[in-house]
C-alpha cells in the first residue's frame, strides 16, 4: 500500500512544507493539536522508532531532531516546545512512517493521555 508521507515527501500528495532537505521534510499538520503543530519526518521511509536498527536509520531520525531546533529558532519559540512520536497501535500511530509532531504556541499538559 503507498505510503501517505512517502507522497508528501514525493510531492504526490498535497501538505504545506515548511521545511525540506535531502534527509527531512517538515510540514503543517492536517489536524492540529496547538497553534504550531508541524510533522517533521525522514525522507526514507521507516516505521517508528522502533525502525531505527541501523546507523543511517538512527542518522534520518537525528536529523530530524536538527531540524526541530531550526524550525522551533526560526519560528521564536523560546517559551517551549513539545517533540512527540507514536510508535505503535497503544501509543495512538495512526501513520507507519516515522514523524516527530512539533507541538507548541499553549501550555501543553502533562503526562499526556
Ligand atoms: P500519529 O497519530 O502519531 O501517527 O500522527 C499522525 C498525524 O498525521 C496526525 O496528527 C494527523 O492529523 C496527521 N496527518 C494525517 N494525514 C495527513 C496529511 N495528509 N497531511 C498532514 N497531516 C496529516
Ligand atoms: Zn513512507
Amino acid at each position: 500500500m503507498p505510503c501517505l508521507f512517502c507522497k508528501i515527501v514525493a510531492r504526490e500528495l498535497p501538505a504545506e512544507i515548511v521545511y525540506q532537505d535531502e534527509h527531512v521534510t517538515a510540514f503543517k499538520d492536517l489536524h492540529p493539536r496547538a497553534p504550531t503543530h508541524i510533522l517533521i519526518i525522514p525522507n526514507a521511509h521507516l516505521v517508528s522508532v522502533d525502525d531505527l536498527a541501523d546507523e543511517v536509520a538512527v542518522n534520518a531520525a537525528a536529523q530530524c531532531l536538527r531540524v526541530a531546533r531550526e524550525i522551533a529558532r526560526a519560528r521564536g519559540l523560546t517559551n517551549g516546545y513539545r517533540l512527540v512520536t507514536n510508535i505503535g497501535a497503544d501509543a495512538g500511530q495512526s501513520v507507519f512512517h516515522l514523524h516527530f509532531h512539533l507541538l507548541a504556541g499553549r501550555r501543553l499538559s502533562w503526562p499526556p493521555g
